[in-house]
């Protein structure tokens, strides 16, 4: 029989093996396996008898996930695996505009909610949605007068947990959007096979283990919940779940969890040694941290050994394309640093990965010298939804390879560790988001009417930005209003805090806005 690719599989063999142990937890509500797998395959029932199952471009039918991270979500992404669905989560922190965008670009064919997201549809949202609605929250929301008919799970027969549906690898497993350059997010496609190579990959290169307890602090729309929730169902561990209203309490949290494994940002630790809730030992029961996402700086690795003294902590890098990712470096002393940079390596390539350092015309450069990072292996994306064009530019071929092209500037050091040097384009982080600053600029221009706009991220300290100031080449504008109108077009990490008129923006020798310029002006204007 050929090989089941289905993601929802780890969750079957230990709701065999073991149905007893903890598989989420959650604000005080916890899931066995048994509890988790048979949740999950009666949404997967209800699916597949509701949804037209006839493949479109030889893919499965795509189902969006309108939840907030909690026990709700994972029982809903894992129904749409289960079912043999491609998952599509849609972040409830966006406005309505990009939410019927995405529905758009998607085509989807079902949606699951949680109670949050259920709030959160309006009648324009209900109006856009797809045949077949299920609440998979706790609370009764239905029936109430809406467009369209809602199933509550709650109402559907319990079923004794069958294999979920056979996936095979090219299958796609889940889309997840990024910012797009264009002022349009962009669908990132994962094959089954790609995520399943990584989640067995990663829990084996950790060697994670079934009693362990590991953290989620991550919404199910960025690439790194997929480590979170699958690294630690693959070995029948127990994943606990941080609310977002307890990020400041997250050592606390750990603490009272008993985590054994730690897994985030490395914003959050700093935010948490900012706020000084990293003392001495009191992460004392975590044997392994990732960090990820972003750029690690030194001064967070250092008080986190000190806060996490029984913790081997790993650098882990990749980018949304590349499943989650692809190369890491498992954090030594003398810490390994990026040449005139206080952040560390990003390391070498994990197992079934590749990467080099190129040239323009994609040629590899000699160690030392800087250059695009791209990366091959298994876990590249099958590309971009709905854009064949971009899909060929970013994923061209090599030496009769198929590569992605991060557009992370890098060097290769003599060791063969490889050093991140910064950002080719202006994608930047934000709190750990991915953003394209194009992105901004587009909607800026539209609601702004003002042709020369410029947006940079701003603050940034220790490495890290927190926030986006804007730029406008016009003599007057309302910024709160303009900030306003842009609420209904951006989410929260992307709206700029302040918006500042130039009568002349600097430019560039080839004509483009001087971002650095800016930066400069803002730097000045700190100093
Ligand atoms: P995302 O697709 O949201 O995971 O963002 C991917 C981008 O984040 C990469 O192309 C890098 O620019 C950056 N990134 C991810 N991990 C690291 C890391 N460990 N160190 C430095 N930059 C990172």
């Amino acid at each position: 029989m050929l090989e089941n690719y289905n993601l929802a599989c780890a969750i079957h063999r230990h709701f065999m093996a073991t149905p007893e142990a903890p598989a989420v937890v959650c604000q005080g509500r916890s899931l066995t396996y048994s509890q988790l797998a048979e949740r999950s395959a009666r949404l997967a029932a209800c699916l597949t008898h509701s949804l037209d199952w006839a493949r479109r471009d030889g893919q499965p039918p795509r189902v969006g996930i309108f939840a907030s991270r909690g026990v709700d979500a994972c029982v809903a992404l894992l129904g749409a695996c289960w079912a043999g669905a491609t998952y599509v989560p849609i972040s409830l922190k966006q406005p309505e505009e990009r939410i019927l965008n995405l529905f758009a670009q998607c085509g989807l064919s079902a949606l699951i909610t949680d109670d949050q997201g259920a709030k959160l549809l309006s009648e324009r949202v209900l109006a856009a949605c797809p045949d077949v609605v299920i609440h998979a929250g706790q609370e009764r929301l239905w029936p109430r007068d809406s467009v369209i008919k809602i199933i509550e799970m709650a109402t559907l027969p319990p079923v004794t947990p069958e294999e979920p549906v056979n996936m095979a690898a090219s299958d796609t497993a889940y889309i997840i959007f990024t910012s797009g350059t264009t002022g349009v997010p962009k669908g990132v496609m994962i094959s089954t096979g790609s995520a399943r190579h990584y989640v067995s990959m990663i829990a084996e290169w950790l060697e994670l283990r079934a009693s362990d307890r590991a953290l989620e602090t991550c919404e199910l729309s960025f690439d790194f919940s997929i480590h979170n929730m699958f690294s630690t169902w693959e070995v029948g561990a127990a994943l606990h779940i941080l609310p977002a209203t307890t990020v400041m309490n997250a050592v606390k949290f750990a603490r009272n969890s008993e985590l054994t494994i730690w897994n985030s940002v490395p914003s959050l630790a700093g935010m948490l040694r900012q706020i000084k809730a990293l003392a001495p030992e009191s992460l004392a029961n975590l044997r392994v941290t990732v960090f990820g996402g972003e750029q690690l700086p030194a001064s967070t690795v250092t008080a986190w050994q000190s806060a996490a003294p029984n913790s081997v902590i790993f650098n882990l890098y990749g980018p949304t394309e590349a499943t989650v990712f692809c190369l890491a470096q498992t954090v030594a002393n003398p810490l390994l640093l990026t040449p005139g940079r206080d952040v560390l390596a990003i390391g070498k390539p994990l197992p079934g990965n590749e990467a080099r350092v190129v040239d323009e015309s994609g040629q590899t450069i000699a160690d030392g010298a800087s250059g695009e990072l791209v990366i091959a292996g298994e876990q590249l994306a099958d590309g971009y939804l709905g854009a064949p064009e971009l899909t060929a530019s970013r994923f061209p071929t090599l030496d009769g390879k198929r590569w992605y092209r991060t557009g992370d500037l890098a060097l290769r050091d003599a060791t063969g560790s490889f050093h991140c040097l910064g950002r080719i384009d202006n994608q930047v982080k934000v709190l750990g988001y991915r953003v394209e600053l194009e992105e901004i600029d587009a909607h800026l221009r539209i609601v702004s009417g003002a042709d020369i706009v410029g947006s940079v991220a701003w603050p940034q300290a220790g490495g890290m930005a927190s926030g986006i100031v804007s730029f406008v080449g016009a003599s007057s504008i309302d910024a709160e209003q303009v900030i306003d109108a842009l609420k209904n077009r951006l989410p929260p990490y992307m709206l700029p805090s302040r918006i500042i008129t130039l009568e002349i923006m600097p430019l560039n020798s080839s004509g483009k806005v001087d971002r650095r310029a800016l930066l400069k002006l803002l730097g000045t204007e700190a100093g």
